[in-house]
């Protein structure tokens, strides 16, 4: 049965969300049809309504950090069964490629990025809206009270985990808390520094607080931010307009050779440099997180690297989510 509920579409770049009544078409085989209960907002949504997001075809419902109740499945799925609780998971796992066996990595050549045409992996959509075919998000499109996705990019979860919560391991924490765990693989002991504090920013926050770091500098342009950062974990709150050197040469002096581990967890070229040269110019740590607009380019002076340092990304935090 086609069910009809809303849903937040993006009709085009550039233009707001705007709530339609869409229709979601049954999960075919290996699919899994499912009741979103609570989704939270990425600023990686934001890119896409930018247009700064590589290959979305529009238009799309967004959204991907979602948690739900399964509605109905599909032929052959057998991990999941309606009624339980699941957490919708915006880097699948099939268990079988080679990327999936091995255990150093999150990634899954079955994966939406693999081909990033924004329909299922049979290349049509389960949505509709005004007669039109609406593209999937990451395969997730948590914007929808009801989505479609493959079996295998949902993960079931306990019957009392609150929904309300667990839904932001389905990106943002997952992604900075695993920035600090498994990308920088923080020591106890270490100094680190975040830029940016947003949902992702403050993840890495905990991530490095539970690591262990002894000195956490929080850096952003909304101070409104530093309470909370402060709460999580953070030891020092800066925000680069209060200075008129650029913040990395402050990083650097308050901790004499830079911290041992930087993050960059806002997107833009500038401060992914700044978060590269505040951590020790031989055995620093950076770790990207943040997400450039596509088709952006960065220039460094090589000398940032040559000297030892370490400069790495991350996707999902290197989670193999499911
Ligand atoms: P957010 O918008 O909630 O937070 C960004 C923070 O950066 C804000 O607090 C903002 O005030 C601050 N900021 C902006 N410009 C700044 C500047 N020049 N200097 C210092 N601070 C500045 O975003 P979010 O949801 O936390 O996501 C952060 C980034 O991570 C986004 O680019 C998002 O697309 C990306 N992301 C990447 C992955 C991944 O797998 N690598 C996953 C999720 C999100
Ligand atoms: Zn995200
Ligand atoms: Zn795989």
């Amino acid at each position: 049965q086609v069910i009809r509920c809303r849903a937040a579409v993006a009709w085009a770049t550039g233009k707001p969300l705007s709530l339609e009544e869409v229709e979601v078409a049954p999960p075919k085989a290996g699919e899994v049809r499912i009741k979103i209960v609570a989704t939270g907002i990425c600023r990686t949504d934001d890119h896409i309504l930018e247009g700064s997001f590589p290959d979305v075809d529009f238009p799309v419902i967004p959204g991907h950090e979602g948690a739900g109740i399964v509605e109905s499945v599909g032929e052959g799925v057998t991990s999941v069964k309606p009624g339980e609780k699941v957490i919708l998971v915006s880097l699948p796992h099939c268990g079988e490629c080679s990327f999936c066996l091995n255990p150093e990595s999150n990634y899954c050549l079955k994966s939406h990025l693999s081909e990033p045409q924004n329909l299922l992996p049979d290349k049509t959509s389960r949505f509709t809206c005004k007669g039109k075919q609406i593209h999937h998000f990451l395969w997730v499109s948590t914007f929808s009270e009801y989505t479609v996705i493959p079996e295998y990019a949902v993960a079931k979860i306990d019957a009392a985990a609150p929904l309300d919560k667990v839904c932001l391991l389905g990106c943002g924490f997952s992604t900075g808390y695993g920035a600090a765990i498994n990308a920088a693989k923080v020591k106890p002991g270490s100094t680190c520094a975040i830029f940016g504090l947003g949902g992702v920013g403050l993840s890495v926050v905990i991530g490095c607080k539970v690591a262990g770091a002894s000195r956490i500098i929080a850096i952003d342009i909304n101070k409104d931010k530093f309470a909370k950062a402060k709460e999580l974990g953070a030891t020092d709150c800066l925000n680069p307009r209060d200075f008129k050197k650029p913040i990395q040469e402050v990083v650097t002096e308050m901790t004499g050779h830079g911290v041992d581990y930087s993050f960059e967890a806002i997107g833009l070229a500038d401060t992914m440099i700044a978060a590269l040269a505040s951590c020790n110019m031989n055995t620093g740590v950076c770790v990207m997180v943040g997400l450039a607009d596509s088709g952006s380019l960065i220039s460094i002076d090589p000398m940032l690297l040559l000297s030892g340092r370490t400069w790495k990304g991350t996707l999902l935090g290197g989670m193999k989510l499911r």
